[in-house]
């Protein structure tokens, strides 16, 4: 049995899938607000509810929204911000007396595509969320490739390729620099990019249902956004050149996409011919709890 944690800033969300990857059992419970003692006490509970309830013990794995600094072994850009600076895994282990694994929400997003969703037969996988934020993530033969820094597929803070001289320097970016692909691509990026040529402030979600409508001025930043995420994606296929790429977050909604980037990264992507395969992720919510179970690999 494979038992996965989704940590999230308000919810914490468990599942736990057998050998086939059925889903046994799911728990839902409201994360404590700032406590990280109470965090730590709160998995522990849900895990040995979880074993007790199913009569087994599993192995756990846990999806973050930062990561454990290879430095330190400290967790770092955690927007639950009391996770930052603590040795999570360390207390983990501690709390649940065996080993346990820890990756980033992204990566556990497309691992569980990659495992037995949208991507379940490829090699290589690159997964992207696009939604508050940018994120991305490599998966080779089913596993997260985590890289030496920790950052493997870390695209969200690339700078836009080659930008335009209307989209120079870019827009500033929390990481302090300008014209990040996530401050283009995510959802909030759509929305002030619409807001700055229009004067309107829309979501992203509207401007891309408007924009299906037939009103002119969400088409164009539609035209514009689906540009911006072809010249970023073709920047990925040119070096990893994955098999699949899978969107997730809530921009992953927007069936356009899927139609529209394989017909507009061409002339971006070092090739005669493109066969990589553009989808929407199948696991829909689940994928970020299933992908934590997943990394106690098959
Ligand atoms: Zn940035």
């Amino acid at each position: 049995m494979r038992i996965g944690i989704d940590l999230g800033g308000t919810k914490t969300e468990l599942i736990a899938l057998d050998e086939s990857g059925k889903t046994q059992l799911r728990l839902r419970k409201p994360t404590p607000a700032g406590s990280y003692t109470e965090t730590i006490a709160l998995i522990r509970m849900m895990v040995l509810q979880a074993e007790s309830e199913l009569q087994c013990t599993a192995s756990v794995g846990i999806g973050t929204p930062g990561a454990a600094s290879t430095r330190t072994g400290l967790m770092k850009n955690c927007n639950s911000t009391c996770l930052n600076g603590r040795p999570l895994q360390q207390d983990l282990e501690l709390a649940l007396g065996r080993e346990v694994r820890i990756s980033n929400d992204a990566n556990c997003f497309a691992l569980s595509e990659a495992v037995d969703g949208a991507a379940r037969d490829a090699n290589v996988v690159f997964g992207v969320i696009l939604g508050t934020g940018v994120g991305g993530s490599i998966i080779a033969h089913r596993q997260v490739l985590e890289g030496i820094n920790r950052i493997g597929g870390e695209w969200g803070h690339n700078p836009l390729p080659t930008p335009a001289a209307d989209e120079q320097p870019g827009p500033a970016c929390y990481c302090g620099r300008y014209g990040c692909i996530e401050t283009w691509l995510s959802g909030p990026g759509m929305s002030r990019d619409h807001d700055r040529i229009t004067g309107n402030h829309l979501t992203a979600e509207r401007i891309a249902q408007l924009a299906g409508e037939g009103d002119a001025a969400c088409a164009q930043t539609m035209a514009r956004y689906l540009d911006r995420l072809a010249r970023a994606l073709a920047g990925v296929i040119n070096i990893l050149d994955p098999d699949v790429i899978v969107l997730g977050g809530g921009l992953s909604n927007i069936d356009m996409l899927y139609e529209q980037l394989p017909l507009r990264w061409g002339p971006y992507i070092f090739s005669d011919s493109v066969s990589t395969s553009l989808l929407p992720p199948m696991h829909g919510d689940s994928s970020g709890v299933r992908g934590a179970a997943w990394l106690w690999g098959q």
